[in-house]
Formats: structure tokens, C-alpha cells, sequence
């Protein structure tokens, strides 16, 4: 019985938890870093270009090179560590299916969500890049998004203009950046 818990619960709860964690400390980082002192890299995803690289892509491999060093000690020195580094690295994948893929769709086809949860993740994120510049964005998470509603609440709270747009689904808007 405790063999099995220790096989099977303790890697789970090693996994679930660092998926929650990671959404958490996402959001925290997207505010506190990015649009903080780390704006350097992150500007060029708020604004508009051709090339298909970002500087804020440094941010992801970052992130990967940090759960690599975390498998190596995983397997070299505590077991548990290796499990946390499996819940990073789904989140990586979390991460790129919404915002790289739902969001800016960085991916070879088109799909825009139209209803549920989904769509609110989209627009969530839609709504965070219309500010421009660092200050006075919202919904910093990519995972778990507010209420579309509350976030035009905090916009016009915050007093920034914002792109209106951002809350059409019609096809024929501009591609979000
Ligand atoms: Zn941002
Ligand atoms: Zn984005």
C-alpha cells in the first residue's frame, strides 16, 4: 500500500501541483518581470512584426534549459525533482497550445474558439494586448483567464485606452500580435 501511494500518488500530486504552481508564478512573472524590469525581451511580443522569432521567445527556451537542469538532478540526485520538472514541461506545452497556438496562432492552420472556455482564454489574452506599451495591461495568465467582462472593467479602471477590436470574432480583423 505505502509502495504504490509512493509510485503513483506522490508523482501525481508532484505533477498536478507544479502545473498550478507554474500557471501562478507564469502570471506573476508575465506582471511583475516581463512588464517590469525583463520588458526588454518581452516588448517585442507587444509589438507588431514580420519575423516569425521573438526576443520573448529567450523567455521559453530559459524556461526549458531550467526544467532540463531540473530532470538531470531529478535523476542524479532526488527522485521528486524529476516529477516537478515533468509538471514544467507540460505547462511548456499548456503554454504553447494557448498562447502560441490559440492566441497568436503560431501554428500552420486557423482555429479561433467561438464559444466556452476556450474563447475566454482567447479574448482574455486579445484583451492584454490592447494597451500598448508595458503599463496598464491586464490578464497576465495564459492557462486560466478572468471573465471577459471584469477585465473591460479593470481596463476602464486602469483609464488606458485599449483596442476595441479586441473583442470582435470576426475574421476580418487584424491578426493579434
Ligand atoms: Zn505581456
Ligand atoms: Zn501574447
Amino acid at each position: 500500500m505505502i509502495e504504490s501511494v509512493l509510485h503513483y500518488l506522490v508523482p501525481a500530486l508532484l505533477v498536478v501541483g507544479t502545473v498550478v504552481f507554474m500557471e501562478w508564478f507564469a502570471a506573476w512573472s508575465h506582471e511583475h518581470i516581463m512588464h517590469g524590469w525583463g520588458w526588454g525581451w518581452h516588448k517585442s511580443h507587444h509589438e507588431p512584426h514580420d519575423e516569425a522569432l521573438e526576443k520573448n521567445d529567450l523567455y521559453a527556451v530559459a524556461f526549458a534549459f531550467f526544467a532540463v537542469f531540473l530532470f538531470w538532478l531529478g535523476a542524479t540526485w532526488f527522485w521528486p525533482i524529476w516529477w516537478i520538472a515533468v509538471g514544467i514541461s507540460i505547462y511548456g506545452v499548456l503554454y504553447f497550445f494557448f498562447h502560441d497556438g490559440l492566441v497568436h496562432q503560431r501554428w500552420p492552420f486557423k482555429y479561433i474558439p467561438r464559444k466556452g472556455y476556450l474563447k475566454r482564454v482567447y479574448q482574455a489574452h486579445r484583451l492584454h494586448h490592447a494597451v500598448e506599451g508595458r503599463d496598464g495591461c491586464v490578464s497576465f495568465g495564459f492557462v486560466y483567464a478572468e471573465p471577459v467582462e471584469r477585465l473591460v472593467k479593470k481596463l476602464h479602471q486602469n483609464k488606458r485606452g485599449f483596442d476595441q477590436t479586441a473583442l470582435k470574432d470576426d475574421d476580418g480583423r487584424p491578426e493579434a500580435h
